[in-house]
């Protein structure tokens, strides 16, 4: 079977190895789809992504769908044939965040295609691979298996939509317009959302955002200036660039009293906020980090067809022409999300 590992900065290989044998509680899954990250982009280019660094060659992957190949004697409730939806989270369930229902935030979480733990934790991009069975969520055959794989980018604007509260009647501006802020945009509407105003740099997300569900576009210059052309009467602003001159516009675009989540990952120095703003206008700040006990929803509503999500995916490759996919992926104006594909 092919693998696609990483070994360092743009030292990205194909592999063929052995296919593996599932443990008592394993399922063997042949993967289906597996999305292409902006993580996964910062391995393969960098060789790291902030501090978590390559050590040892890392599968990359931590968004797939896939049929179940083979069971461990000890699984239940899962068939040989069936698709599954895979949750790349695995919290410890013993901590202290754990026991209180906060199990993206565990001290001690094993998250694939990451090599923040090491040995790595070895992701998705491969024909095949072996999961603990209750990482897998069984769905019917409506779906198809590319959709099925947005359920982990779907957590994530869940995720920060639950952080933000109750938007039922609010006005929400998302900044940032690619895979994730989209994510956030179907959630925002889902929770009732009165009005929804995206904002990115580049024109070509900002037209995926309106079919799937956009009030409101703005493409914007990268910088500093708040645009004129929007208003600061939003309630609640998500910050999904990771741009940090995004972050100053979602403080100065916000209403006085309004809430912002920050979603994106900004860079590690040099941010230069309105920090006052926050004191004058009492703004609420919150993080939101990955996603906590909403995969299976994010799943289900994938598999009854409940959301758009079909403008977003915009290319697939076979594991062989994984660089190539990588690459294009890269390229904004033509990419929202790329995924790799086994068949
Ligand atoms: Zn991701
Ligand atoms: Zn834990």
């Amino acid at each position: 079977m092919l693998q696609c590992s990483i070994h360092g900065a743009e030292d990205l290989r194909i592999e063929d190895v052995p296919c593996p044998q599932p443990g008592p509680d394993q399922a063997l899954v042949k993967m289906g789809a597996a999305g292409i990250c902006g993580s996964d982009m910062h391995y393969f280019r960098h060789g790291q992504i902030g501090k978590f660094k390559i050590q040892e060659p890392l599968i990359p992957g931590h968004e797939a769908s896939g049929v179940i190949a083979a069971l461990g004697a000890n699984v239940t409730g899962l068939d040989e044939g069936q698709r599954v939806a895979i949750n790349p989270s695995h919290p410890c369930g013993e901590c202290s965040r754990c026991r209180e229902g906060r199990e993206n935030l565990c001290d001690s979480m094993f998250f694939l295609g990451s090599a923040s733990v090491f040995p790595h934790a070895q992701g998705m991009f491969r024909e095949y691979f072996l999961i603990s069975a209750k990482q897998c969520i069984p769905v019917s055959k409506q779906v198809s298996l590319e959709e099925l794989a947005l359920s982990e980018p779907l957590s994530v604007g869940l995720h920060a939509v639950n952080r933000a509260g109750n938007l039922c009647g609010k006005r929400v501006l998302i900044s940032g317009s690619g895979t994730i802020g989209c994510m956030v945009l179907l959630a925002a509407k889902l929770d009732g959302a009165e009005q929804v105003t995206m904002v990115d740099v580049l024109e070509e997300p900002l037209a995926i955002a309106r079919k799937v569900g956009a009030d409101q576009t703005l493409c914007v210059k990268p910088s500093a200036v708040p645009s004129p052309e929007l208003t600061n009467e939003f309630d609640v602003a998500f910050e999904v660039s990771g741009a940090a001159s995004a972050l100053g516009n979602c403080i100065e675009l916000v209403r006085r009293g309004g809430t912002i989540v920050q979603v994106g990952t900004l860079p590690v120095e040099g941010i230069h906020l309105f920090a006052n703003q926050i004191m004058v206008k009492e703004l609420d700040i919150r993080g939101s980090m990955r996603f906590g006990n909403v995969f299976s929803r994010a799943v289900r509503l994938l598999e009854n067809q409940r959301l758009n999500v079909k403008p977003i995916l915009t290319g697939r490759f076979p594991i062989a022409e994984a660089a190539k996919a990588l690459q294009l992926a890269f390229d904004k104006t033509v990419s929202m999300k790329v995924q790799i594909v086994a068949d």
